[in-house]
């Protein structure tokens, strides 16, 4: 180790001695150091501001992501998915969630560790925190100094930016149920309605104390997948794992009996730098995300005392047994999670390229089942419910399959219109004469047939003629 490195390691020394393991008591101050898994975390957690850009999208002059609740529709870009389609929706969940299992299954709580919104938004909040009170030893003074001039500046400061994020998080979240422009002309004339008010004073609330008060305490006691992820993980799974057999017994890097010792330094930096507060060397712990900064700062440490790397490293637990790893494609979980996986994402691609232009539903009328006319024929009374999910009015001609002269009436003459994006009810009468009913039940079909429009379309929908039935 030369002089500069020895420098350092001994500044480390100095710096750590106030980390230590986090037991909810005070605000974790933890420190950055670069490396492989915080750029990761920095470009996944970045994945994030399409959140805040995504309401600004049009797709047609319209707002291409858009939950429309008064009119029961979500828009994505070309898609509209109508209350019909929600089934799409569930499969939706399933997939997600499969893909939470999956990956959890193989490498842990990868989702915490780069994606989840919480750690996201606390390593913004934290990361601003360090830009306007300096490091954590800087914080940690600050934090128990008496109230200058200069405190209340920082304080100030750093308060101000976290609300300025929470604020735009609360607003960007309304914009997905709104008309994102009309909605910030609406806040900024406290025109918005009561409802409006509401989401942002929720989101403003849970953004400003979950990212900068409550950080890794929300994963701890609030977050219900802490709680169920170690049903997921396995001895296969791969986590940031202190590798014991090479790193103990542990002890610092010079003195007495060093020869004796393993390669941990007991710097207690892999502490420091966790935002959570754990001490990985004492084994995977409900509060590890497995973001893999304690491998950054436990390599950088390695790298300055002249010791392979890998002391933590991305390792499961029979690995770190001596056994052989098994790979994920002979695992009986990983399978059971990809074939659900696989079997939602075809139900959602088959949903998605067989939306029908046109939902139909057919009632027949019970009270009565039919009515014998003056003439002698029989009639039979509907309610078509048709909802055109197209963006534009379209005309359609009612005929009758699977029964010979059958006359059609409808409440109202001409031809069918539907209005786009409503659901219309419509009257029709059908009527035979007895003769043409060989039993009580008949199978017909009614068929929709576009006249007006590009694109042809043709929908037909089972529906039964019912009669008195042969004496
Ligand atoms: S595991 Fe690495 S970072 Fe942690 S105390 Fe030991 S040497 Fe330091
Ligand atoms: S122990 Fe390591 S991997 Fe786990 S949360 Fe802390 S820094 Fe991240």
């Amino acid at each position: 180790m030369d002089a500069k490195a020895h420098k350092d390691i001994e500044e480390l020394y100095q710096d750590t001695v106030h980390w230590h393991v986090n037991t909810g008591g005070e605000t974790i101050h933890a420190k950055r150091v670069p490396g492989f898994f915080r750029t990761l975390k920095w470009y996944t957690g970045s994945l994030w501001l399409l959140y805040f850009i995504l309401p600004y999208f049009r797709w047609e002059g319209d707002q291409a992501i858009l939950f429309d609740i008064p009119h029961r529709q979500f828009h994505f870009f070309a898609l509209t998915i109508w209350p019909q389609d929600i089934w799409m929706l569930s499969l939706v969940l399933i997939l997600l969630a499969m893909t939470l299992f999956g990956v959890t299954a193989v490498a842990g709580r990868v989702w915490c560790g780069y994606f989840c919104f919480q750690t996201v938004w606390t390593d913004w909040f934290t990361w601003l925190e360090e830009k306007i009170e300096g490091n954590p030893i800087q914080r940690r003074k600050l934090d128990a100094a008496p109230w200058t001039l200069r405190k209340v500046r920082l304080k100030l400061f750093k308060h101000v930016l976290w609300m300025l994020i929470a604020v735009l998080t609360g607003i960007t979240f309304a914009a997905y149920f709104t008309d994102v422009y009309q909605l910030w002309a609406d806040y900024l004339t406290l025109q918005a309605p009561l409802v409006a008010w509401v989401v942002l004073a929720a989101f403003i609330f849970g953004t400003y104390v979950f990212a900068g008060f409550m950080r890794e305490q929300v994963c701890f006691w609030l977050c219900p997948y802490a709680r169920i992820q170690s049903v997921m993980v396995d001895k296969d799974t791969i986590m940031p794992t202190y590798d014991y057999k090479r790193g103990e017994p542990r002890g610092k890097v010079r003195g007495k009996g060093v020869s004796e010792r393993g390669d941990c330094i007991d710097c207690r930096l892999c502490v420091g730098v966790c935002p959570t507060g754990v001490d990985i060397r004492e084994g995977m712990q409900e509060g590890c995300i497995t973001c893999g900064l304690c491998i950054d700062a436990c390599n950088g440490v390695m790298e300055k005392v002249g010791r392979p790397k890998g002391l933590i490293r991305y390792a499961s637990r029979k690995e770190m047994a001596g056994e052989k790893l098994r790979p994920f494609f002979r695992r009986p979980r990983v399978w059971a999670y990809l074939s659900i996986f696989l079997l939602s994402a075809g139900g959602i691609v088959y949903g998605l390229t067989h939306i029908p232009p046109v939902e139909l539903s057919i009632v027949h009328e019970r009270q009565p089942l039919f009515t014998r006319m003056s003439d002698g024929s029989i009639q039979n009374k509907y309610t078509i419910k048709a909802v055109n999910k197209t963006s534009q009015n379209l005309h359609f001609r009612l005929s009758i399959r699977g029964m010979d002269h059958v006359r059609v009436r409808l409440e109202e003459a001409g031809d069918i219109v539907l209005h786009a994006g409503r659901t219309v009810p419509i009257r029709v009468f059908l009527q035979a004469m007895p003769a043409q009913l060989k039993k009580e039940k008949t199978k017909i079909y009614f068929v929709l047939e576009s006249v007006s429009g590009k694109d042809k379309i043709k929908i037909s929908k089972r529906s039964v003629f019912i009669g008195p039935g042969k004496r």
